[in-house]
């Protein structure tokens, strides 16, 4: 059956998918719901409509394509998105949609009908180029709200003036609810770091989507005239700030997760003044919320250690892939000989959306050097066409495993 996937297809829909919003020297330009945007939307609507799916693009602009099960059971879903950052790559998302669309296109060669329905799913606004990202995955699981929409969009206004400026129906969207049951979703999508590439290994099985922990840290010190001020006497705040900044690395390390200063704000910020007031953001991400919870008390206490005050941000919660869908895409790729390895995803996806109405999980295929969010981002031709058939096989064994 997996035999049958036709690779070269998948890679020729790569490229024509990708001509859409590409810009020479600027890479992708297929920011949610811009012309290019939509114009892809409708490409994608017409390939499935061609592979005989009832397909249709439902209040958020999520494009849905549909087959009949044999047996009156829950559907399973697949699929990913095909909007962009401005400036990126023509794997991010799309081959999660066109390996989908080239699954149905076995099934249907084989003249196969899997147990239960089938939504290919190709979700609306999932870069955070929208507020309330991934907006289309969310408004699909029934989780957006007018709040959200009320922040900013990637141009300029508010992402309800966008939306309603290209016609969509905000409060439709707010209502917008799942077509039908679902029992498993499924993600392919490029891993975005270069674990695979450098291991070598060409399937990764996502373990589940990192949390996110934000904080800021305020340093008070003294402002004071930087040629006049004895070392002694002063009070730096920047270099009060430096060895926590370290403090950050050195405990993300020696726990296993990533943590990043990403953002520092120097006051006066003047080269003749020595710092009064520094502010920086820290953000930690880990699978683990015990290990996050560690690392959380030590940075607290080491802020306090440097004389900063540590506030809490922004918090997300991992959300772990079911262990079963796991086993399945694994007992897949087994038979097709193709290697696994079992990893974190470190950024936002679709799925963690969908793992409000049903289990999912991912699969991985590796990004060259782990580039992306740029023109350059690319994976190796045979390493799509092999994701795209564990995706197949991964169908075909959750569609044999899962009776409800
Ligand atoms: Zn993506």
């Amino acid at each position: 059956m997996v035999a049958a996937f036709d690779g070269e297809q998948l890679l020729a829909e790569l490229d024509a998918l990708g001509a859409i919003g590409w810009k020479p020297g600027a890479g992708l330009q297929r920011m949610a719901y811009s012309d290019p945007d939509l114009e892809a939307r409708r490409w994608v609507l017409a390939q499935m409509q061609a592979l005989g799916m009832q397909a249709w693009i439902d209040p958020a602009g999520n494009v849905i394509g549909y087959l009949p099960g044999g047996e009156a059971l829950p559907a399973l879903a697949i699929g990913s998105h095909t909007d962009s950052v401005p400036g990126g790559g023509k794997f991010d998302g799309a081959l999660g949609v066109l390996a989908g669309l080239a699954c149905v296109r076995t099934l249907r060669s084989q003249d196969v009908q899997l147990r239960h329905p089938l939504l290919l799913i190709d979700f609306a606004a999932e870069e955070a180029t929208t507020s309330a990202s991934p907006t289309g995955s969310l408004s699909f699981v029934g989780g957006l709200t007018q709040t959200a929409l009320d922040g900013p969009g990637w141009d300029g206004r508010s992402t309800a003036a966008l939306l309603a400026d290209r016609g969509f129906d905000v409060a439709a969207m707010i209502a917008n609810r799942p077509p039908m049951p679902i029992a498993a979703f499924l993600e392919l999508h490029i891993e975005q770091g270069e674990r695979l590439a450098s291991a070598g290994v060409p399937i990764g099985v996502v373990e589940g989507i990192v949390g996110i922990r934000r904080y800021y840290v305020h340093f008070q010190g003294q402002a004071n005239h930087a040629g006049t001020t004895d070392m002694a006497r002063r009070r730096d705040a920047l270099v009060m700030a430096a060895p926590f900044i370290l403090a950050v690395r050195d405990a993300a390390v020696a726990h296993g997760i990533v943590g990043t200063v990403g953002r520092i704000e120097v006051h006066p910020n003047a080269p003749n003044v020595v710092p009064g007031r520094v502010t920086l953001d820290v953000e930690i991400r880990g699978l683990d919320d015990a290990v996050l919870d560690r690392v959380e008390t030590i940075l607290a206490a080491e802020a306090a250690r440097c004389e900063g005050r540590l506030h809490f941000g922004h918090r997300k919660e991992p959300v772990l892939a079911d262990p079963n869908l796991m086993a399945a895409i694994e007992r897949g790729c087994k038979a097709l000989g193709l290697r696994t390895m079992r990893l974190p995803s470190g950024a936002g996806h679709d799925a963690m959306n969908l793992a409000a109405i049903c289990p999912y999980a991912m699969i991985f295929a590796p990004s060259e050097q782990g580039v992306s969010h740029a023109p350059e981002e690319w994976t190796q031709p045979h390493d799509c066409i092999n994701a795209g058939r564990a995706l197949l096989a991964a169908l075909l064994e959750v569609d044999a495993m899962l009776d409800a």
